[in-house]
């Protein structure tokens, strides 16, 4: 009997499976495509390796301000795709080497939870491969990481469309669409966005909110909006039939207004995976966003947990990637317990308050704990600091002085604690892990000023930012 069954090979089961078999744990992962999950294959790393490309080739076609001259700039579509190819090759063979490292049985097939673990008995999982085998499995303990897929509204002249893709077809498509409808303005319909305006689709944003990057703060999301010159965003703007590449909206004023392209991409956010591995039948708690879990990612049923996209409560990599080890640390304390020895690990906990995220888009952007829009809904009085770029020397020496970016520091009123950082321009995402620490840490204003950033780096906008309040 496995001590633990691993539904789905995402960051967030890799990595747990990892941790347990580093914890000499006897794991078994079940993956009914590729490991790696959505993130490597189709999500986070595809994504950014094509963005790669095109912020090189943006990069180079404004090379004349930096003293570059290129005479003849071209990108060649194939050998992006190559390379992006080649990276998720590279990274799966990693995972598949860590898997082996911790002594972890990987199955291929999708997995049904037949049945829950209780008493003695463990529970029992279905796995059905695609050559019609099928075989069981019997483990102590369940962790569910069945990720999300994409949302699909049923919009009239949707189905069948052939030039309508959703996040995962458009990574595979063979050309660049000379025009592109892009429904939805959050963070992958914002990146696919840059990607090809980059690269020089022309690309219209159709969103129904007021406004991209609902997540975003209100005063930063303009910001982005505008500097992704390029994109012709569509805000207020309600989706309402699709006849082959021609998108038909409703526009903010009420008037019926239509965009054509030769591709369409549904970027309308994503789904829990609770079909097919059994969610329905085995009494499981499920809310509107996905599987209901508490802060040690306990499912209501004892001896199964979930983590990652599935539980609807932050769909992020790292999110997944931390969760599952949350999950993790709970998991070795109910086997201690099982064996009736007292737990050795440390119990974890789930906080959600500084989660980073990230849009890579063109320009990129960052940000990390409360908006200023958040702050005030939560009743806080907080006062706000805000800086362009541009006065980072790192920035202007790589950007120049045309380039966009600012940084947004929300500070509580009453005890000067870092509550938020949101930041547009280069570098942000790499940045904001260290804005996630200042909030984690309750820092504030004063000890922020004695941090000593690195000169010259764009980070330091942060500091400047602080310096200003
Ligand atoms: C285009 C795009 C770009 C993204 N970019 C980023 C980014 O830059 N940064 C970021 O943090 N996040 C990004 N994300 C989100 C990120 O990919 C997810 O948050 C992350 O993959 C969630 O991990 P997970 O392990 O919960 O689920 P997933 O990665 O979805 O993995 C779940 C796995 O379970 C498998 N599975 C499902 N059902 C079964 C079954 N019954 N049996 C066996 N296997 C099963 C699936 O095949 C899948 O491999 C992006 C997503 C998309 C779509």
């Amino acid at each position: 009997m496995y001590d633990v069954i691993i539904l789905g090979g995402g960051p967030a089961g890799y990595l747990a499976a990892e941790r347990l078999g580093h914890h000499g744990k006897k794991v078994l992962i079940i993956e009914k495509s590729f490991l790696g999950g959505t993130c490597l294959n189709v999500g986070c790393i595809p994504t950014k390796t094509l963005l790669n490309s095109a912020k090189l080739y943006s990069h180079v076609l404004e090379g004349d301000q930096f003293g570059i001259h290129c005479d003849k700039v071209s990108y060649d579509w194939k050998a992006i795709q190559a390379w992006k190819t080649e990276v998720v090759e590279k990274l799966h063979s990693g995972i598949s080497g860590m898997l082996e490292k911790y002594k972890v049985t990987v199955k291929e097939g999708r997995a049904e939870l037949i049945a829950p673990p209780g008493g003695r008995d463990g529970a029992r999982v279905r796995i059905s491969n695609t050559k019609d085998e099928v075989q069981e499995a019997e483990g102590r303990t369940v962790l569910i990481s069945t990720g999300s897929v994409p949302t699909m509204p049923p919009i009239p002249g949707s189905a069948g469309n052939e030039k309508l893709v959703d996040s995962t077809a458009i990574l595979s498509v063979q050309e660049v669409p000379t025009a592109l409808t892009v429904i939805g303005g959050g963070v992958i319909g914002v990146e696919f966005a840059s990607l090809f305006s980059a690269l020089g689709s022309k690309v219209t944003v159709i969103e129904m909110l007021d406004e991209i990057l609902p997540f975003m703060d209100r005063e930063q999301a303009p910001l982005m909006r505008r500097a992704m010159k390029t994109v012709n965003f569509k805000l207020g703007c309600r989706v309402e039939q699709i006849d082959g590449g021609r998108v038909f909206y409703r526009d903010k004023a009420g008037e019926a207004q239509h965009v054509d392209a030769d591709l369409i991409l549904m970027a309308a956010g994503r789904q829990p995976e609770l079909q097919g591995w059994g969610a329905e039948r085995l009494g499981l708690d499920l809310t509107r966003q996905g599987i209901a879990v508490d802060d040690r990612m306990r499912t209501n049923l004892s001896g199964i947990w979930a983590a990652g996209d599935v539980t609807g409560k932050s769909l992020l990599a790292h999110s997944a990637y931390r969760m599952g080890e949350v999950a993790v640390t709970d998991i070795l304390a109910y086997l201690d317990r099982l064996e009736g020895k007292q737990p050795t690990v440390p119990t974890d906990r789930m906080r959600y308050d500084a989660v980073p995220w990230a849009v890579y888009g063109i320009p990129e952007a960052a940000g990390v704990g409360l908006t200023e829009q958040e702050a005030e809904q939560r009743g806080l009085a907080v006062k706000k600091g805000s800086l362009p770029m541009r006065i980072s020397g790192r920035f202007l020496a790589e950007n120049g002085f045309a380039a966009p970016g600012s940084c947004k520091v929300i500070v509580s009123n009453s005890n000067d604690r870092i509550l938020g950082v949101h930041a547009i321009g280069s570098y942000a995402s790499e940045f904001i892990w260290g804005s996630a620490v200042l909030i984690e840490q309750e820092l504030r204003i004063q000890d922020v000023r004695e941090i000593i950033f690195p000169h010259p780096t764009v980070s330091e906008i942060i500091r400047d930012v602080v310096w200003t309040m």
